[in-house]
């Protein structure tokens, strides 16, 4: 398990979740901010701290939603993989 960022993101990369996680991995691509799954811990620190409600457990990502769990998963093995967030 671990915590995925949806839809709600793109757009809008508030980044106050960068600030909470605890293990920086929190990672800014392109169009939204990507949560690595390998090196989420599973705390859960940075779900509320989401203005736009982006971040829910894998388990209880919106059905309409889905498809960002997989896509938070390619996108770090992309050729252009999410770095550092930027400020
Ligand atoms: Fe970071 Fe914890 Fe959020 Fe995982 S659940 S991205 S470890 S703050």
């Amino acid at each position: 398990m671990t915590y995925v960022i949806v839809e709600a993101c793109i757009g809008v990369k508030d980044r106050a979740c960068v600030d909470v996680c605890p293990v920086d991995c929190i990672y800014e691509g392109e169009d939204q901010l990507y949560i690595h799954p390998d090196e989420c811990i599973d705390c859960g620190a940075c779900e509320p701290e989401c203005p736009v409600t982006a971040i829910f457990p894998e388990e209880d990502v919106p059905p309409a939603q889905v498809a960002f769990v997989e896509k938070n998963k390619e996108v770090f093995n992309s050729e252009t993989p999410p770095g550092r967030p930027q400020r």
